[in-house]
């Protein structure tokens, strides 16, 4: 029961793009999961402004250096940032690792998402390392509800 307000389906009419994503960037992001594992693993999703189009992923350091938690550290973030502003692209996404749980969104991923600082646009990725296959899906938050909706992860090229 840790998660299934997170995902659970509710009458919301929002319907978010697929997040749409390269085989390169999806091995780069569990390059990262395994590379700190059993940490978990952070960074951004880089494409133009608006879209689910992933243009590509960018490691950032977990500044929490835990197997549970992450927040994205701060001057690595902002230099990612600039760089996508300069190319006129724009951060559209965050993604994360979760080793030891499935790829669906947390209590506490869902409440960062919906602080008011984070961009209510952002897809939140999660690739699970846990068991088995690995897996990356995607949520945004819901502005009909409290909580996020899932929206298809397509793999590109
Ligand atoms: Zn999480």
């Amino acid at each position: 029961m840790t998660s299934v307000d997170a995902h659970e389906p509710r009458a919301s009419s929002f319907r978010p793009a697929p997040l749409r994503i390269g085989r390169v960037a999806w091995l780069q992001i569990l390059a990262e999961a395994w590379r700190v594992y059993p940490e978990e693993a952070c960074g951004v999703l880089v494409g133009p402004t608006g879209t689910g189009e992933v243009v590509r992923f960018e490691p950032i350091t977990n500044a929490d250096a835990s197997t549970r938690v992450f927040t994205l550290d701060g001057a690595e973030f902002a230099k990612a940032t600039l760089r996508a502003d300069r190319e006129d692209l724009d951060v559209i996404g965050v993604v994360h690792s979760h080793t030891h749980t499935s790829a669906l969104p947390s209590p506490t991923d869902v409440a960062e998402a919906r602080k008011p600082l984070v961009p209510p646009t952002w897809y939140w990725a999660i690739a699970s390392v846990a068991w088995g296959e690995p897996e990356l899906r995607a949520h945004m938050v819901d502005p009909d509800g409290a909580g996020m909706v899932e929206t298809a992860v397509v793999l590109t090229h």
